[in-house]
């Protein structure tokens, strides 16, 4: 058969600027003999490619099966067009001027493979430089200014290339070409080490990272620039050195992270499966949650009475030279508890205190970021913290036309920006609780719409009045919607799983303001994107003492032994509940600052302390989690319930635990606490499946959302999904967290189908 000529023009959408795809497209091009051209615009990449039709198909599957690893095409568009004459090769043409801002933006990215091996050649040019970069790997999102994505909108505007650089970056065969962060030792930026007082102890970048891991070492606590902020590093192996690093940052017992100098020292302190070896070493580079092994090197007090340990390996090329193979370093967010990372070397004085050097560089951070936390859960990850390394990638979106921003929750803070049919979900912002971690939100939210250029015609927020996010996005003015919080939770989760029809959502969280006026959080709704039916609740109880109890999980556990029984009945109890308690129970049965709330989060926490687990948290989730890390190795054994109500609107049906922890008060002291810690997990998951499956067969509905923070309780969700799965299609969050990171994507599903159907 005589081959034709063609000419075909290819739009590609997505991740495709920033990341090696021109040199790509030219290289295959290439290989297949055709001619025509490349460019970037503002909608992202745009391709013609002329030669016969055998070659033009082969190129077109070679562009999508082929490539770079930090590029994903969202969309891509081929239609055949007019052949071109005197056109001799394939070149790559300058952009257009951007009109139009429509080009997602990449993700900071793991050094990768050909980039170590670079840094650890003797004779190559970069040898040992702590910047080194190309187009598959680098920093991006924290060091982006402005669209387009040009060294000139990027923090590497202050430093011009070298003759050597430019010419790679000239070059489209190079690796390097158009890689808008490459630098190299002549051109770039540099590391510099100072003592406590701000005093520069070394100027070169190599000396300075080599001394500051040789104080690391000797017990001394480093604060570390890297790509989203500073860490505060400390020997993971030295208990001294960790238990000071604790007390200086005043932070007691939350576990904190790791960075192991390679995968080989990560096998001899963690279990490691294949999915969790594959998350560690991708791009993304998160803080994985890993299963610890007995007899570890690591110090008692990273991860005390945790099974877990969160563990990262080098993501930035500092790190490769700050750790050596064997080195494990705490790597936690330098700042003050709840205030946001730090990131910029003018508020280092802040953090004098808690170090004794600091290993500095010139590069500046546009957009702080933590470290994303994500786990393997059924074989993928499961997030606990989508930051670093994963912000801004955008997520799908309804089919609808407007510009939303949706302001999220309190703690664990993002907001949303959609347009169209693509959300952006921030970075993990943090608890909204003091000024510094409000005015970091401020700035991130028009930061955001500059670069997405989004100009919002509708806010979302959470009903809750008192939230800073609710009272920023109620200051704007524009039209908003107030969402009530685990209606968004649902909603967030059936978004992320594409479901368009009604579903049974199981929304098991610590706290959400309900329209009457309690605290929700232990809810089953009928829901979708607009509106949700609460059919079913946890029995209220009540807070003694207010948002004191939550802190203090032996309050609501007093209460609950009080109705049921005496303190002197309760000896895993008694002796985490101080004197004086007995005005605080007058008070409560007297209904005094004693807030009812049918929180699930809270009935956790009750039952870690009626088992003695855990009478006082030091940071948030911290009774619930010991819970589970406790059952661990037991099988739990059904324990009594009982369910009343019919499972309307009007009458929902109403759980009550109190039967179980009458058992519990029975056996503690007989039973080991582990087995009682499994009887309460089987019983709980038991008592949600037994409603949503009464629920599922009275509203012949066949779907379950699972959402809330309770949901990153892997032995609950194991368990709930055993009772169900073979009744229902089961869905929970993927690319999000379950917990309040997810609030303001499901916020905004639900004021942009509120709004199309012309709902207020
Ligand atoms: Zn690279
Ligand atoms: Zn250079
Ligand atoms: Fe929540």
């Amino acid at each position: 058969m005589e081959e034709m000529i063609i000419r075909l023009q290819v739009r590609a959408c997505g991740i495709v600027q920033g990341v090696g795809f021109r040199p790509f497209v030219y290289r295959i091009a290439n290989r297949f003999n055709l001619t025509g051209w490349v460019l970037n615009d503002d909608q992202g990449v745009l391709i013609e490619v002329q030669g016969d039709d055998i070659s033009a198909e082969a190129f077109l599957t070679a562009l999508s099966e082929e490539l770079p690893p930090a590029a994903t095409i969202d969309n891509l568009f081929v239609k055949e067009c007019q052949l071109q004459e005197d056109e001799a090769d394939f070149s790559i043409k300058k952009s257009p001027r951007a009109q139009k801002r429509r080009t997602a933006i990449s993700p900071d990215l793991a050094v990768c493979d050909d980039c170590r091996r670079e840094f650890f050649t003797k004779s190559d040019r970069r040898y040992h430089y702590p910047f080194i970069n190309c187009t598959n790997c680098g920093p991006r999102f924290s060091i982006i200014d402005d669209v387009p994505y040009d060294r000139a909108n990027t923090t590497m505007r202050d430093f011009p290339m070298c003759p050597s650089c430019q010419s790679e970056y000239e070059d489209p065969e190079n690796r390097r070409f158009h890689a808008q962060p490459d630098a190299c030792g002549t051109c770039g930026p540099h590391c510099w080490l100072c003592d406590q007082e701000g005093k520069v102890i070394f100027k070169t970048s190599e000396e300075a990272i080599l001394k500051a891991r040789a104080a690391i070492l000797e017990g001394k606590i480093v604060a570390i620039k890297g790509i989203g902020g500073y860490h505060l590093a400390c020997d993971a192996k030295n208990e001294a050195a960790v238990a000071l690093l604790r007390k200086r940052k005043h932070r007691l017992e939350k576990p904190l992270a790791v960075m192991a100098g390679s995968l080989a020292q990560v096998e001899k302190m963690c279990l490691l499966s294949g999915a969790e070896e594959k998350l560690l070493k991708s791009a993304s580079a998160p803080i994985v949650l890993l299963k610890k092994k007995g007899n570890s090197v690591i110090a008692p007090s990273v991860a005390p009475n945790n099974a877990y340990l969160g563990v990262m390996l080098p993501y930035a090329p500092i790190h490769l030279l700050l750790l050596q193979e064997d080195d494990v370093f705490v790597m936690t967010s330098a700042n003050f508890s709840s205030e946001p990372i730090i990131y910029q070397n003018e508020h280092l004085p802040q953090i004098r205190e808690l170090v004794d050097f600091f290993l500095l560089h010139n590069r500046a951070i546009r957009m702080r970021l933590d470290d994303s936390v994500v786990r393997i859960y059924e074989n993928a990850p499961y997030f606990i913290r989508r930051s670093r390394g994963y912000a801004p990638s955008s997520l799908p979106f309804l089919q609808q036309p407007l510009a939303i921003l949706a302001c999220g929750a309190q703690l664990k803070n993002t907001f949303c920006l959609v347009k169209g049919d693509k959300a952006i979900v921030s970075h993990h912002i943090g608890d909204l609780e003091n000024k510094a971690a409000f005015d970091a939100y401020k700035d991130a939210i028009s930061h955001y719409e500059r670069l997405f250029d989004v100009n919002p015609q509708l806010i979302a927020i959470d009903l809750h009045p008192d939230y800073l996010s609710s009272r920023y996005g109620k200051s704007i003015p524009l039209p908003h919607y107030a969402i009530q919080h685990h209606h968004a939770h649902l909603a967030a989760v059936l978004l992320e799983n594409k479901i368009e029809e009604p579903a049974l959502g199981l929304a098991l969280d610590g706290t959400g303001y309900g329209p009457d006026g309690t605290i929700w959080g232990g809810e089953v709704m009928l829901f979708d994107y607009e509106e949700y039916q609460r059919l079913a609740h946890f029995r209220p109880l009540p807070l003694p003492g207010g948002p004191a109890a939550v802190r203090e999980p032996w309050r609501l556990a007093l209460y609950i032994t009080q109705m049921l029984s005496s303190l002197e009945k309760a000896p895993l109890l008694a002796p985490l509940v101080p004197d004086g308690w007995e005005s605080l129970m007058l008070a409560t049965k007297a209904g005094l600052n004693a807030p009812l709330t049918s929180s699930a989060g809270r009935l956790f926490d009750a039952a870690a302390a009626l088992l003695g687990l855990c009478g006082k948290i030091s940071y948030e989730g911290q009774a619930a989690i010991e819970l589970e890390q406790c059952a661990l190795g037991y099988v739990g054994r059904e324990l009594p319930y009982c369910i009343t109500g019919e499972g309307t609107a009007q009458v929902p049906f109403v759980i009550d635990l109190l039967p179980a922890y009458t058992a519990l008060l029975e056996m503690a002291g007989s039973a080991p606490v582990g087995q009682l810690a499994a009887d309460f997990h089987a019983t709980f998951a038991k008592s949600c499946a037994d409603v949503v499956l009464r629920l599922a067969d009275m509203y012949g509905v066949d779907v379950l959302a699972l959402a809330g923070g309770v949901c990153q309780n892997l032995l609950f969700l194991d368990q709930v999904a055993g009772y169900l799965k073979n009744s229902l299609k089961i869905c929970r969050s993927r690319s999000l967290p379950p917990n309040d990171g997810a609030i303001s994507y499901g916020q905004a599903a639900i004021a942009a189908c509120r709004a199309q159907n012309g709902i207020l």
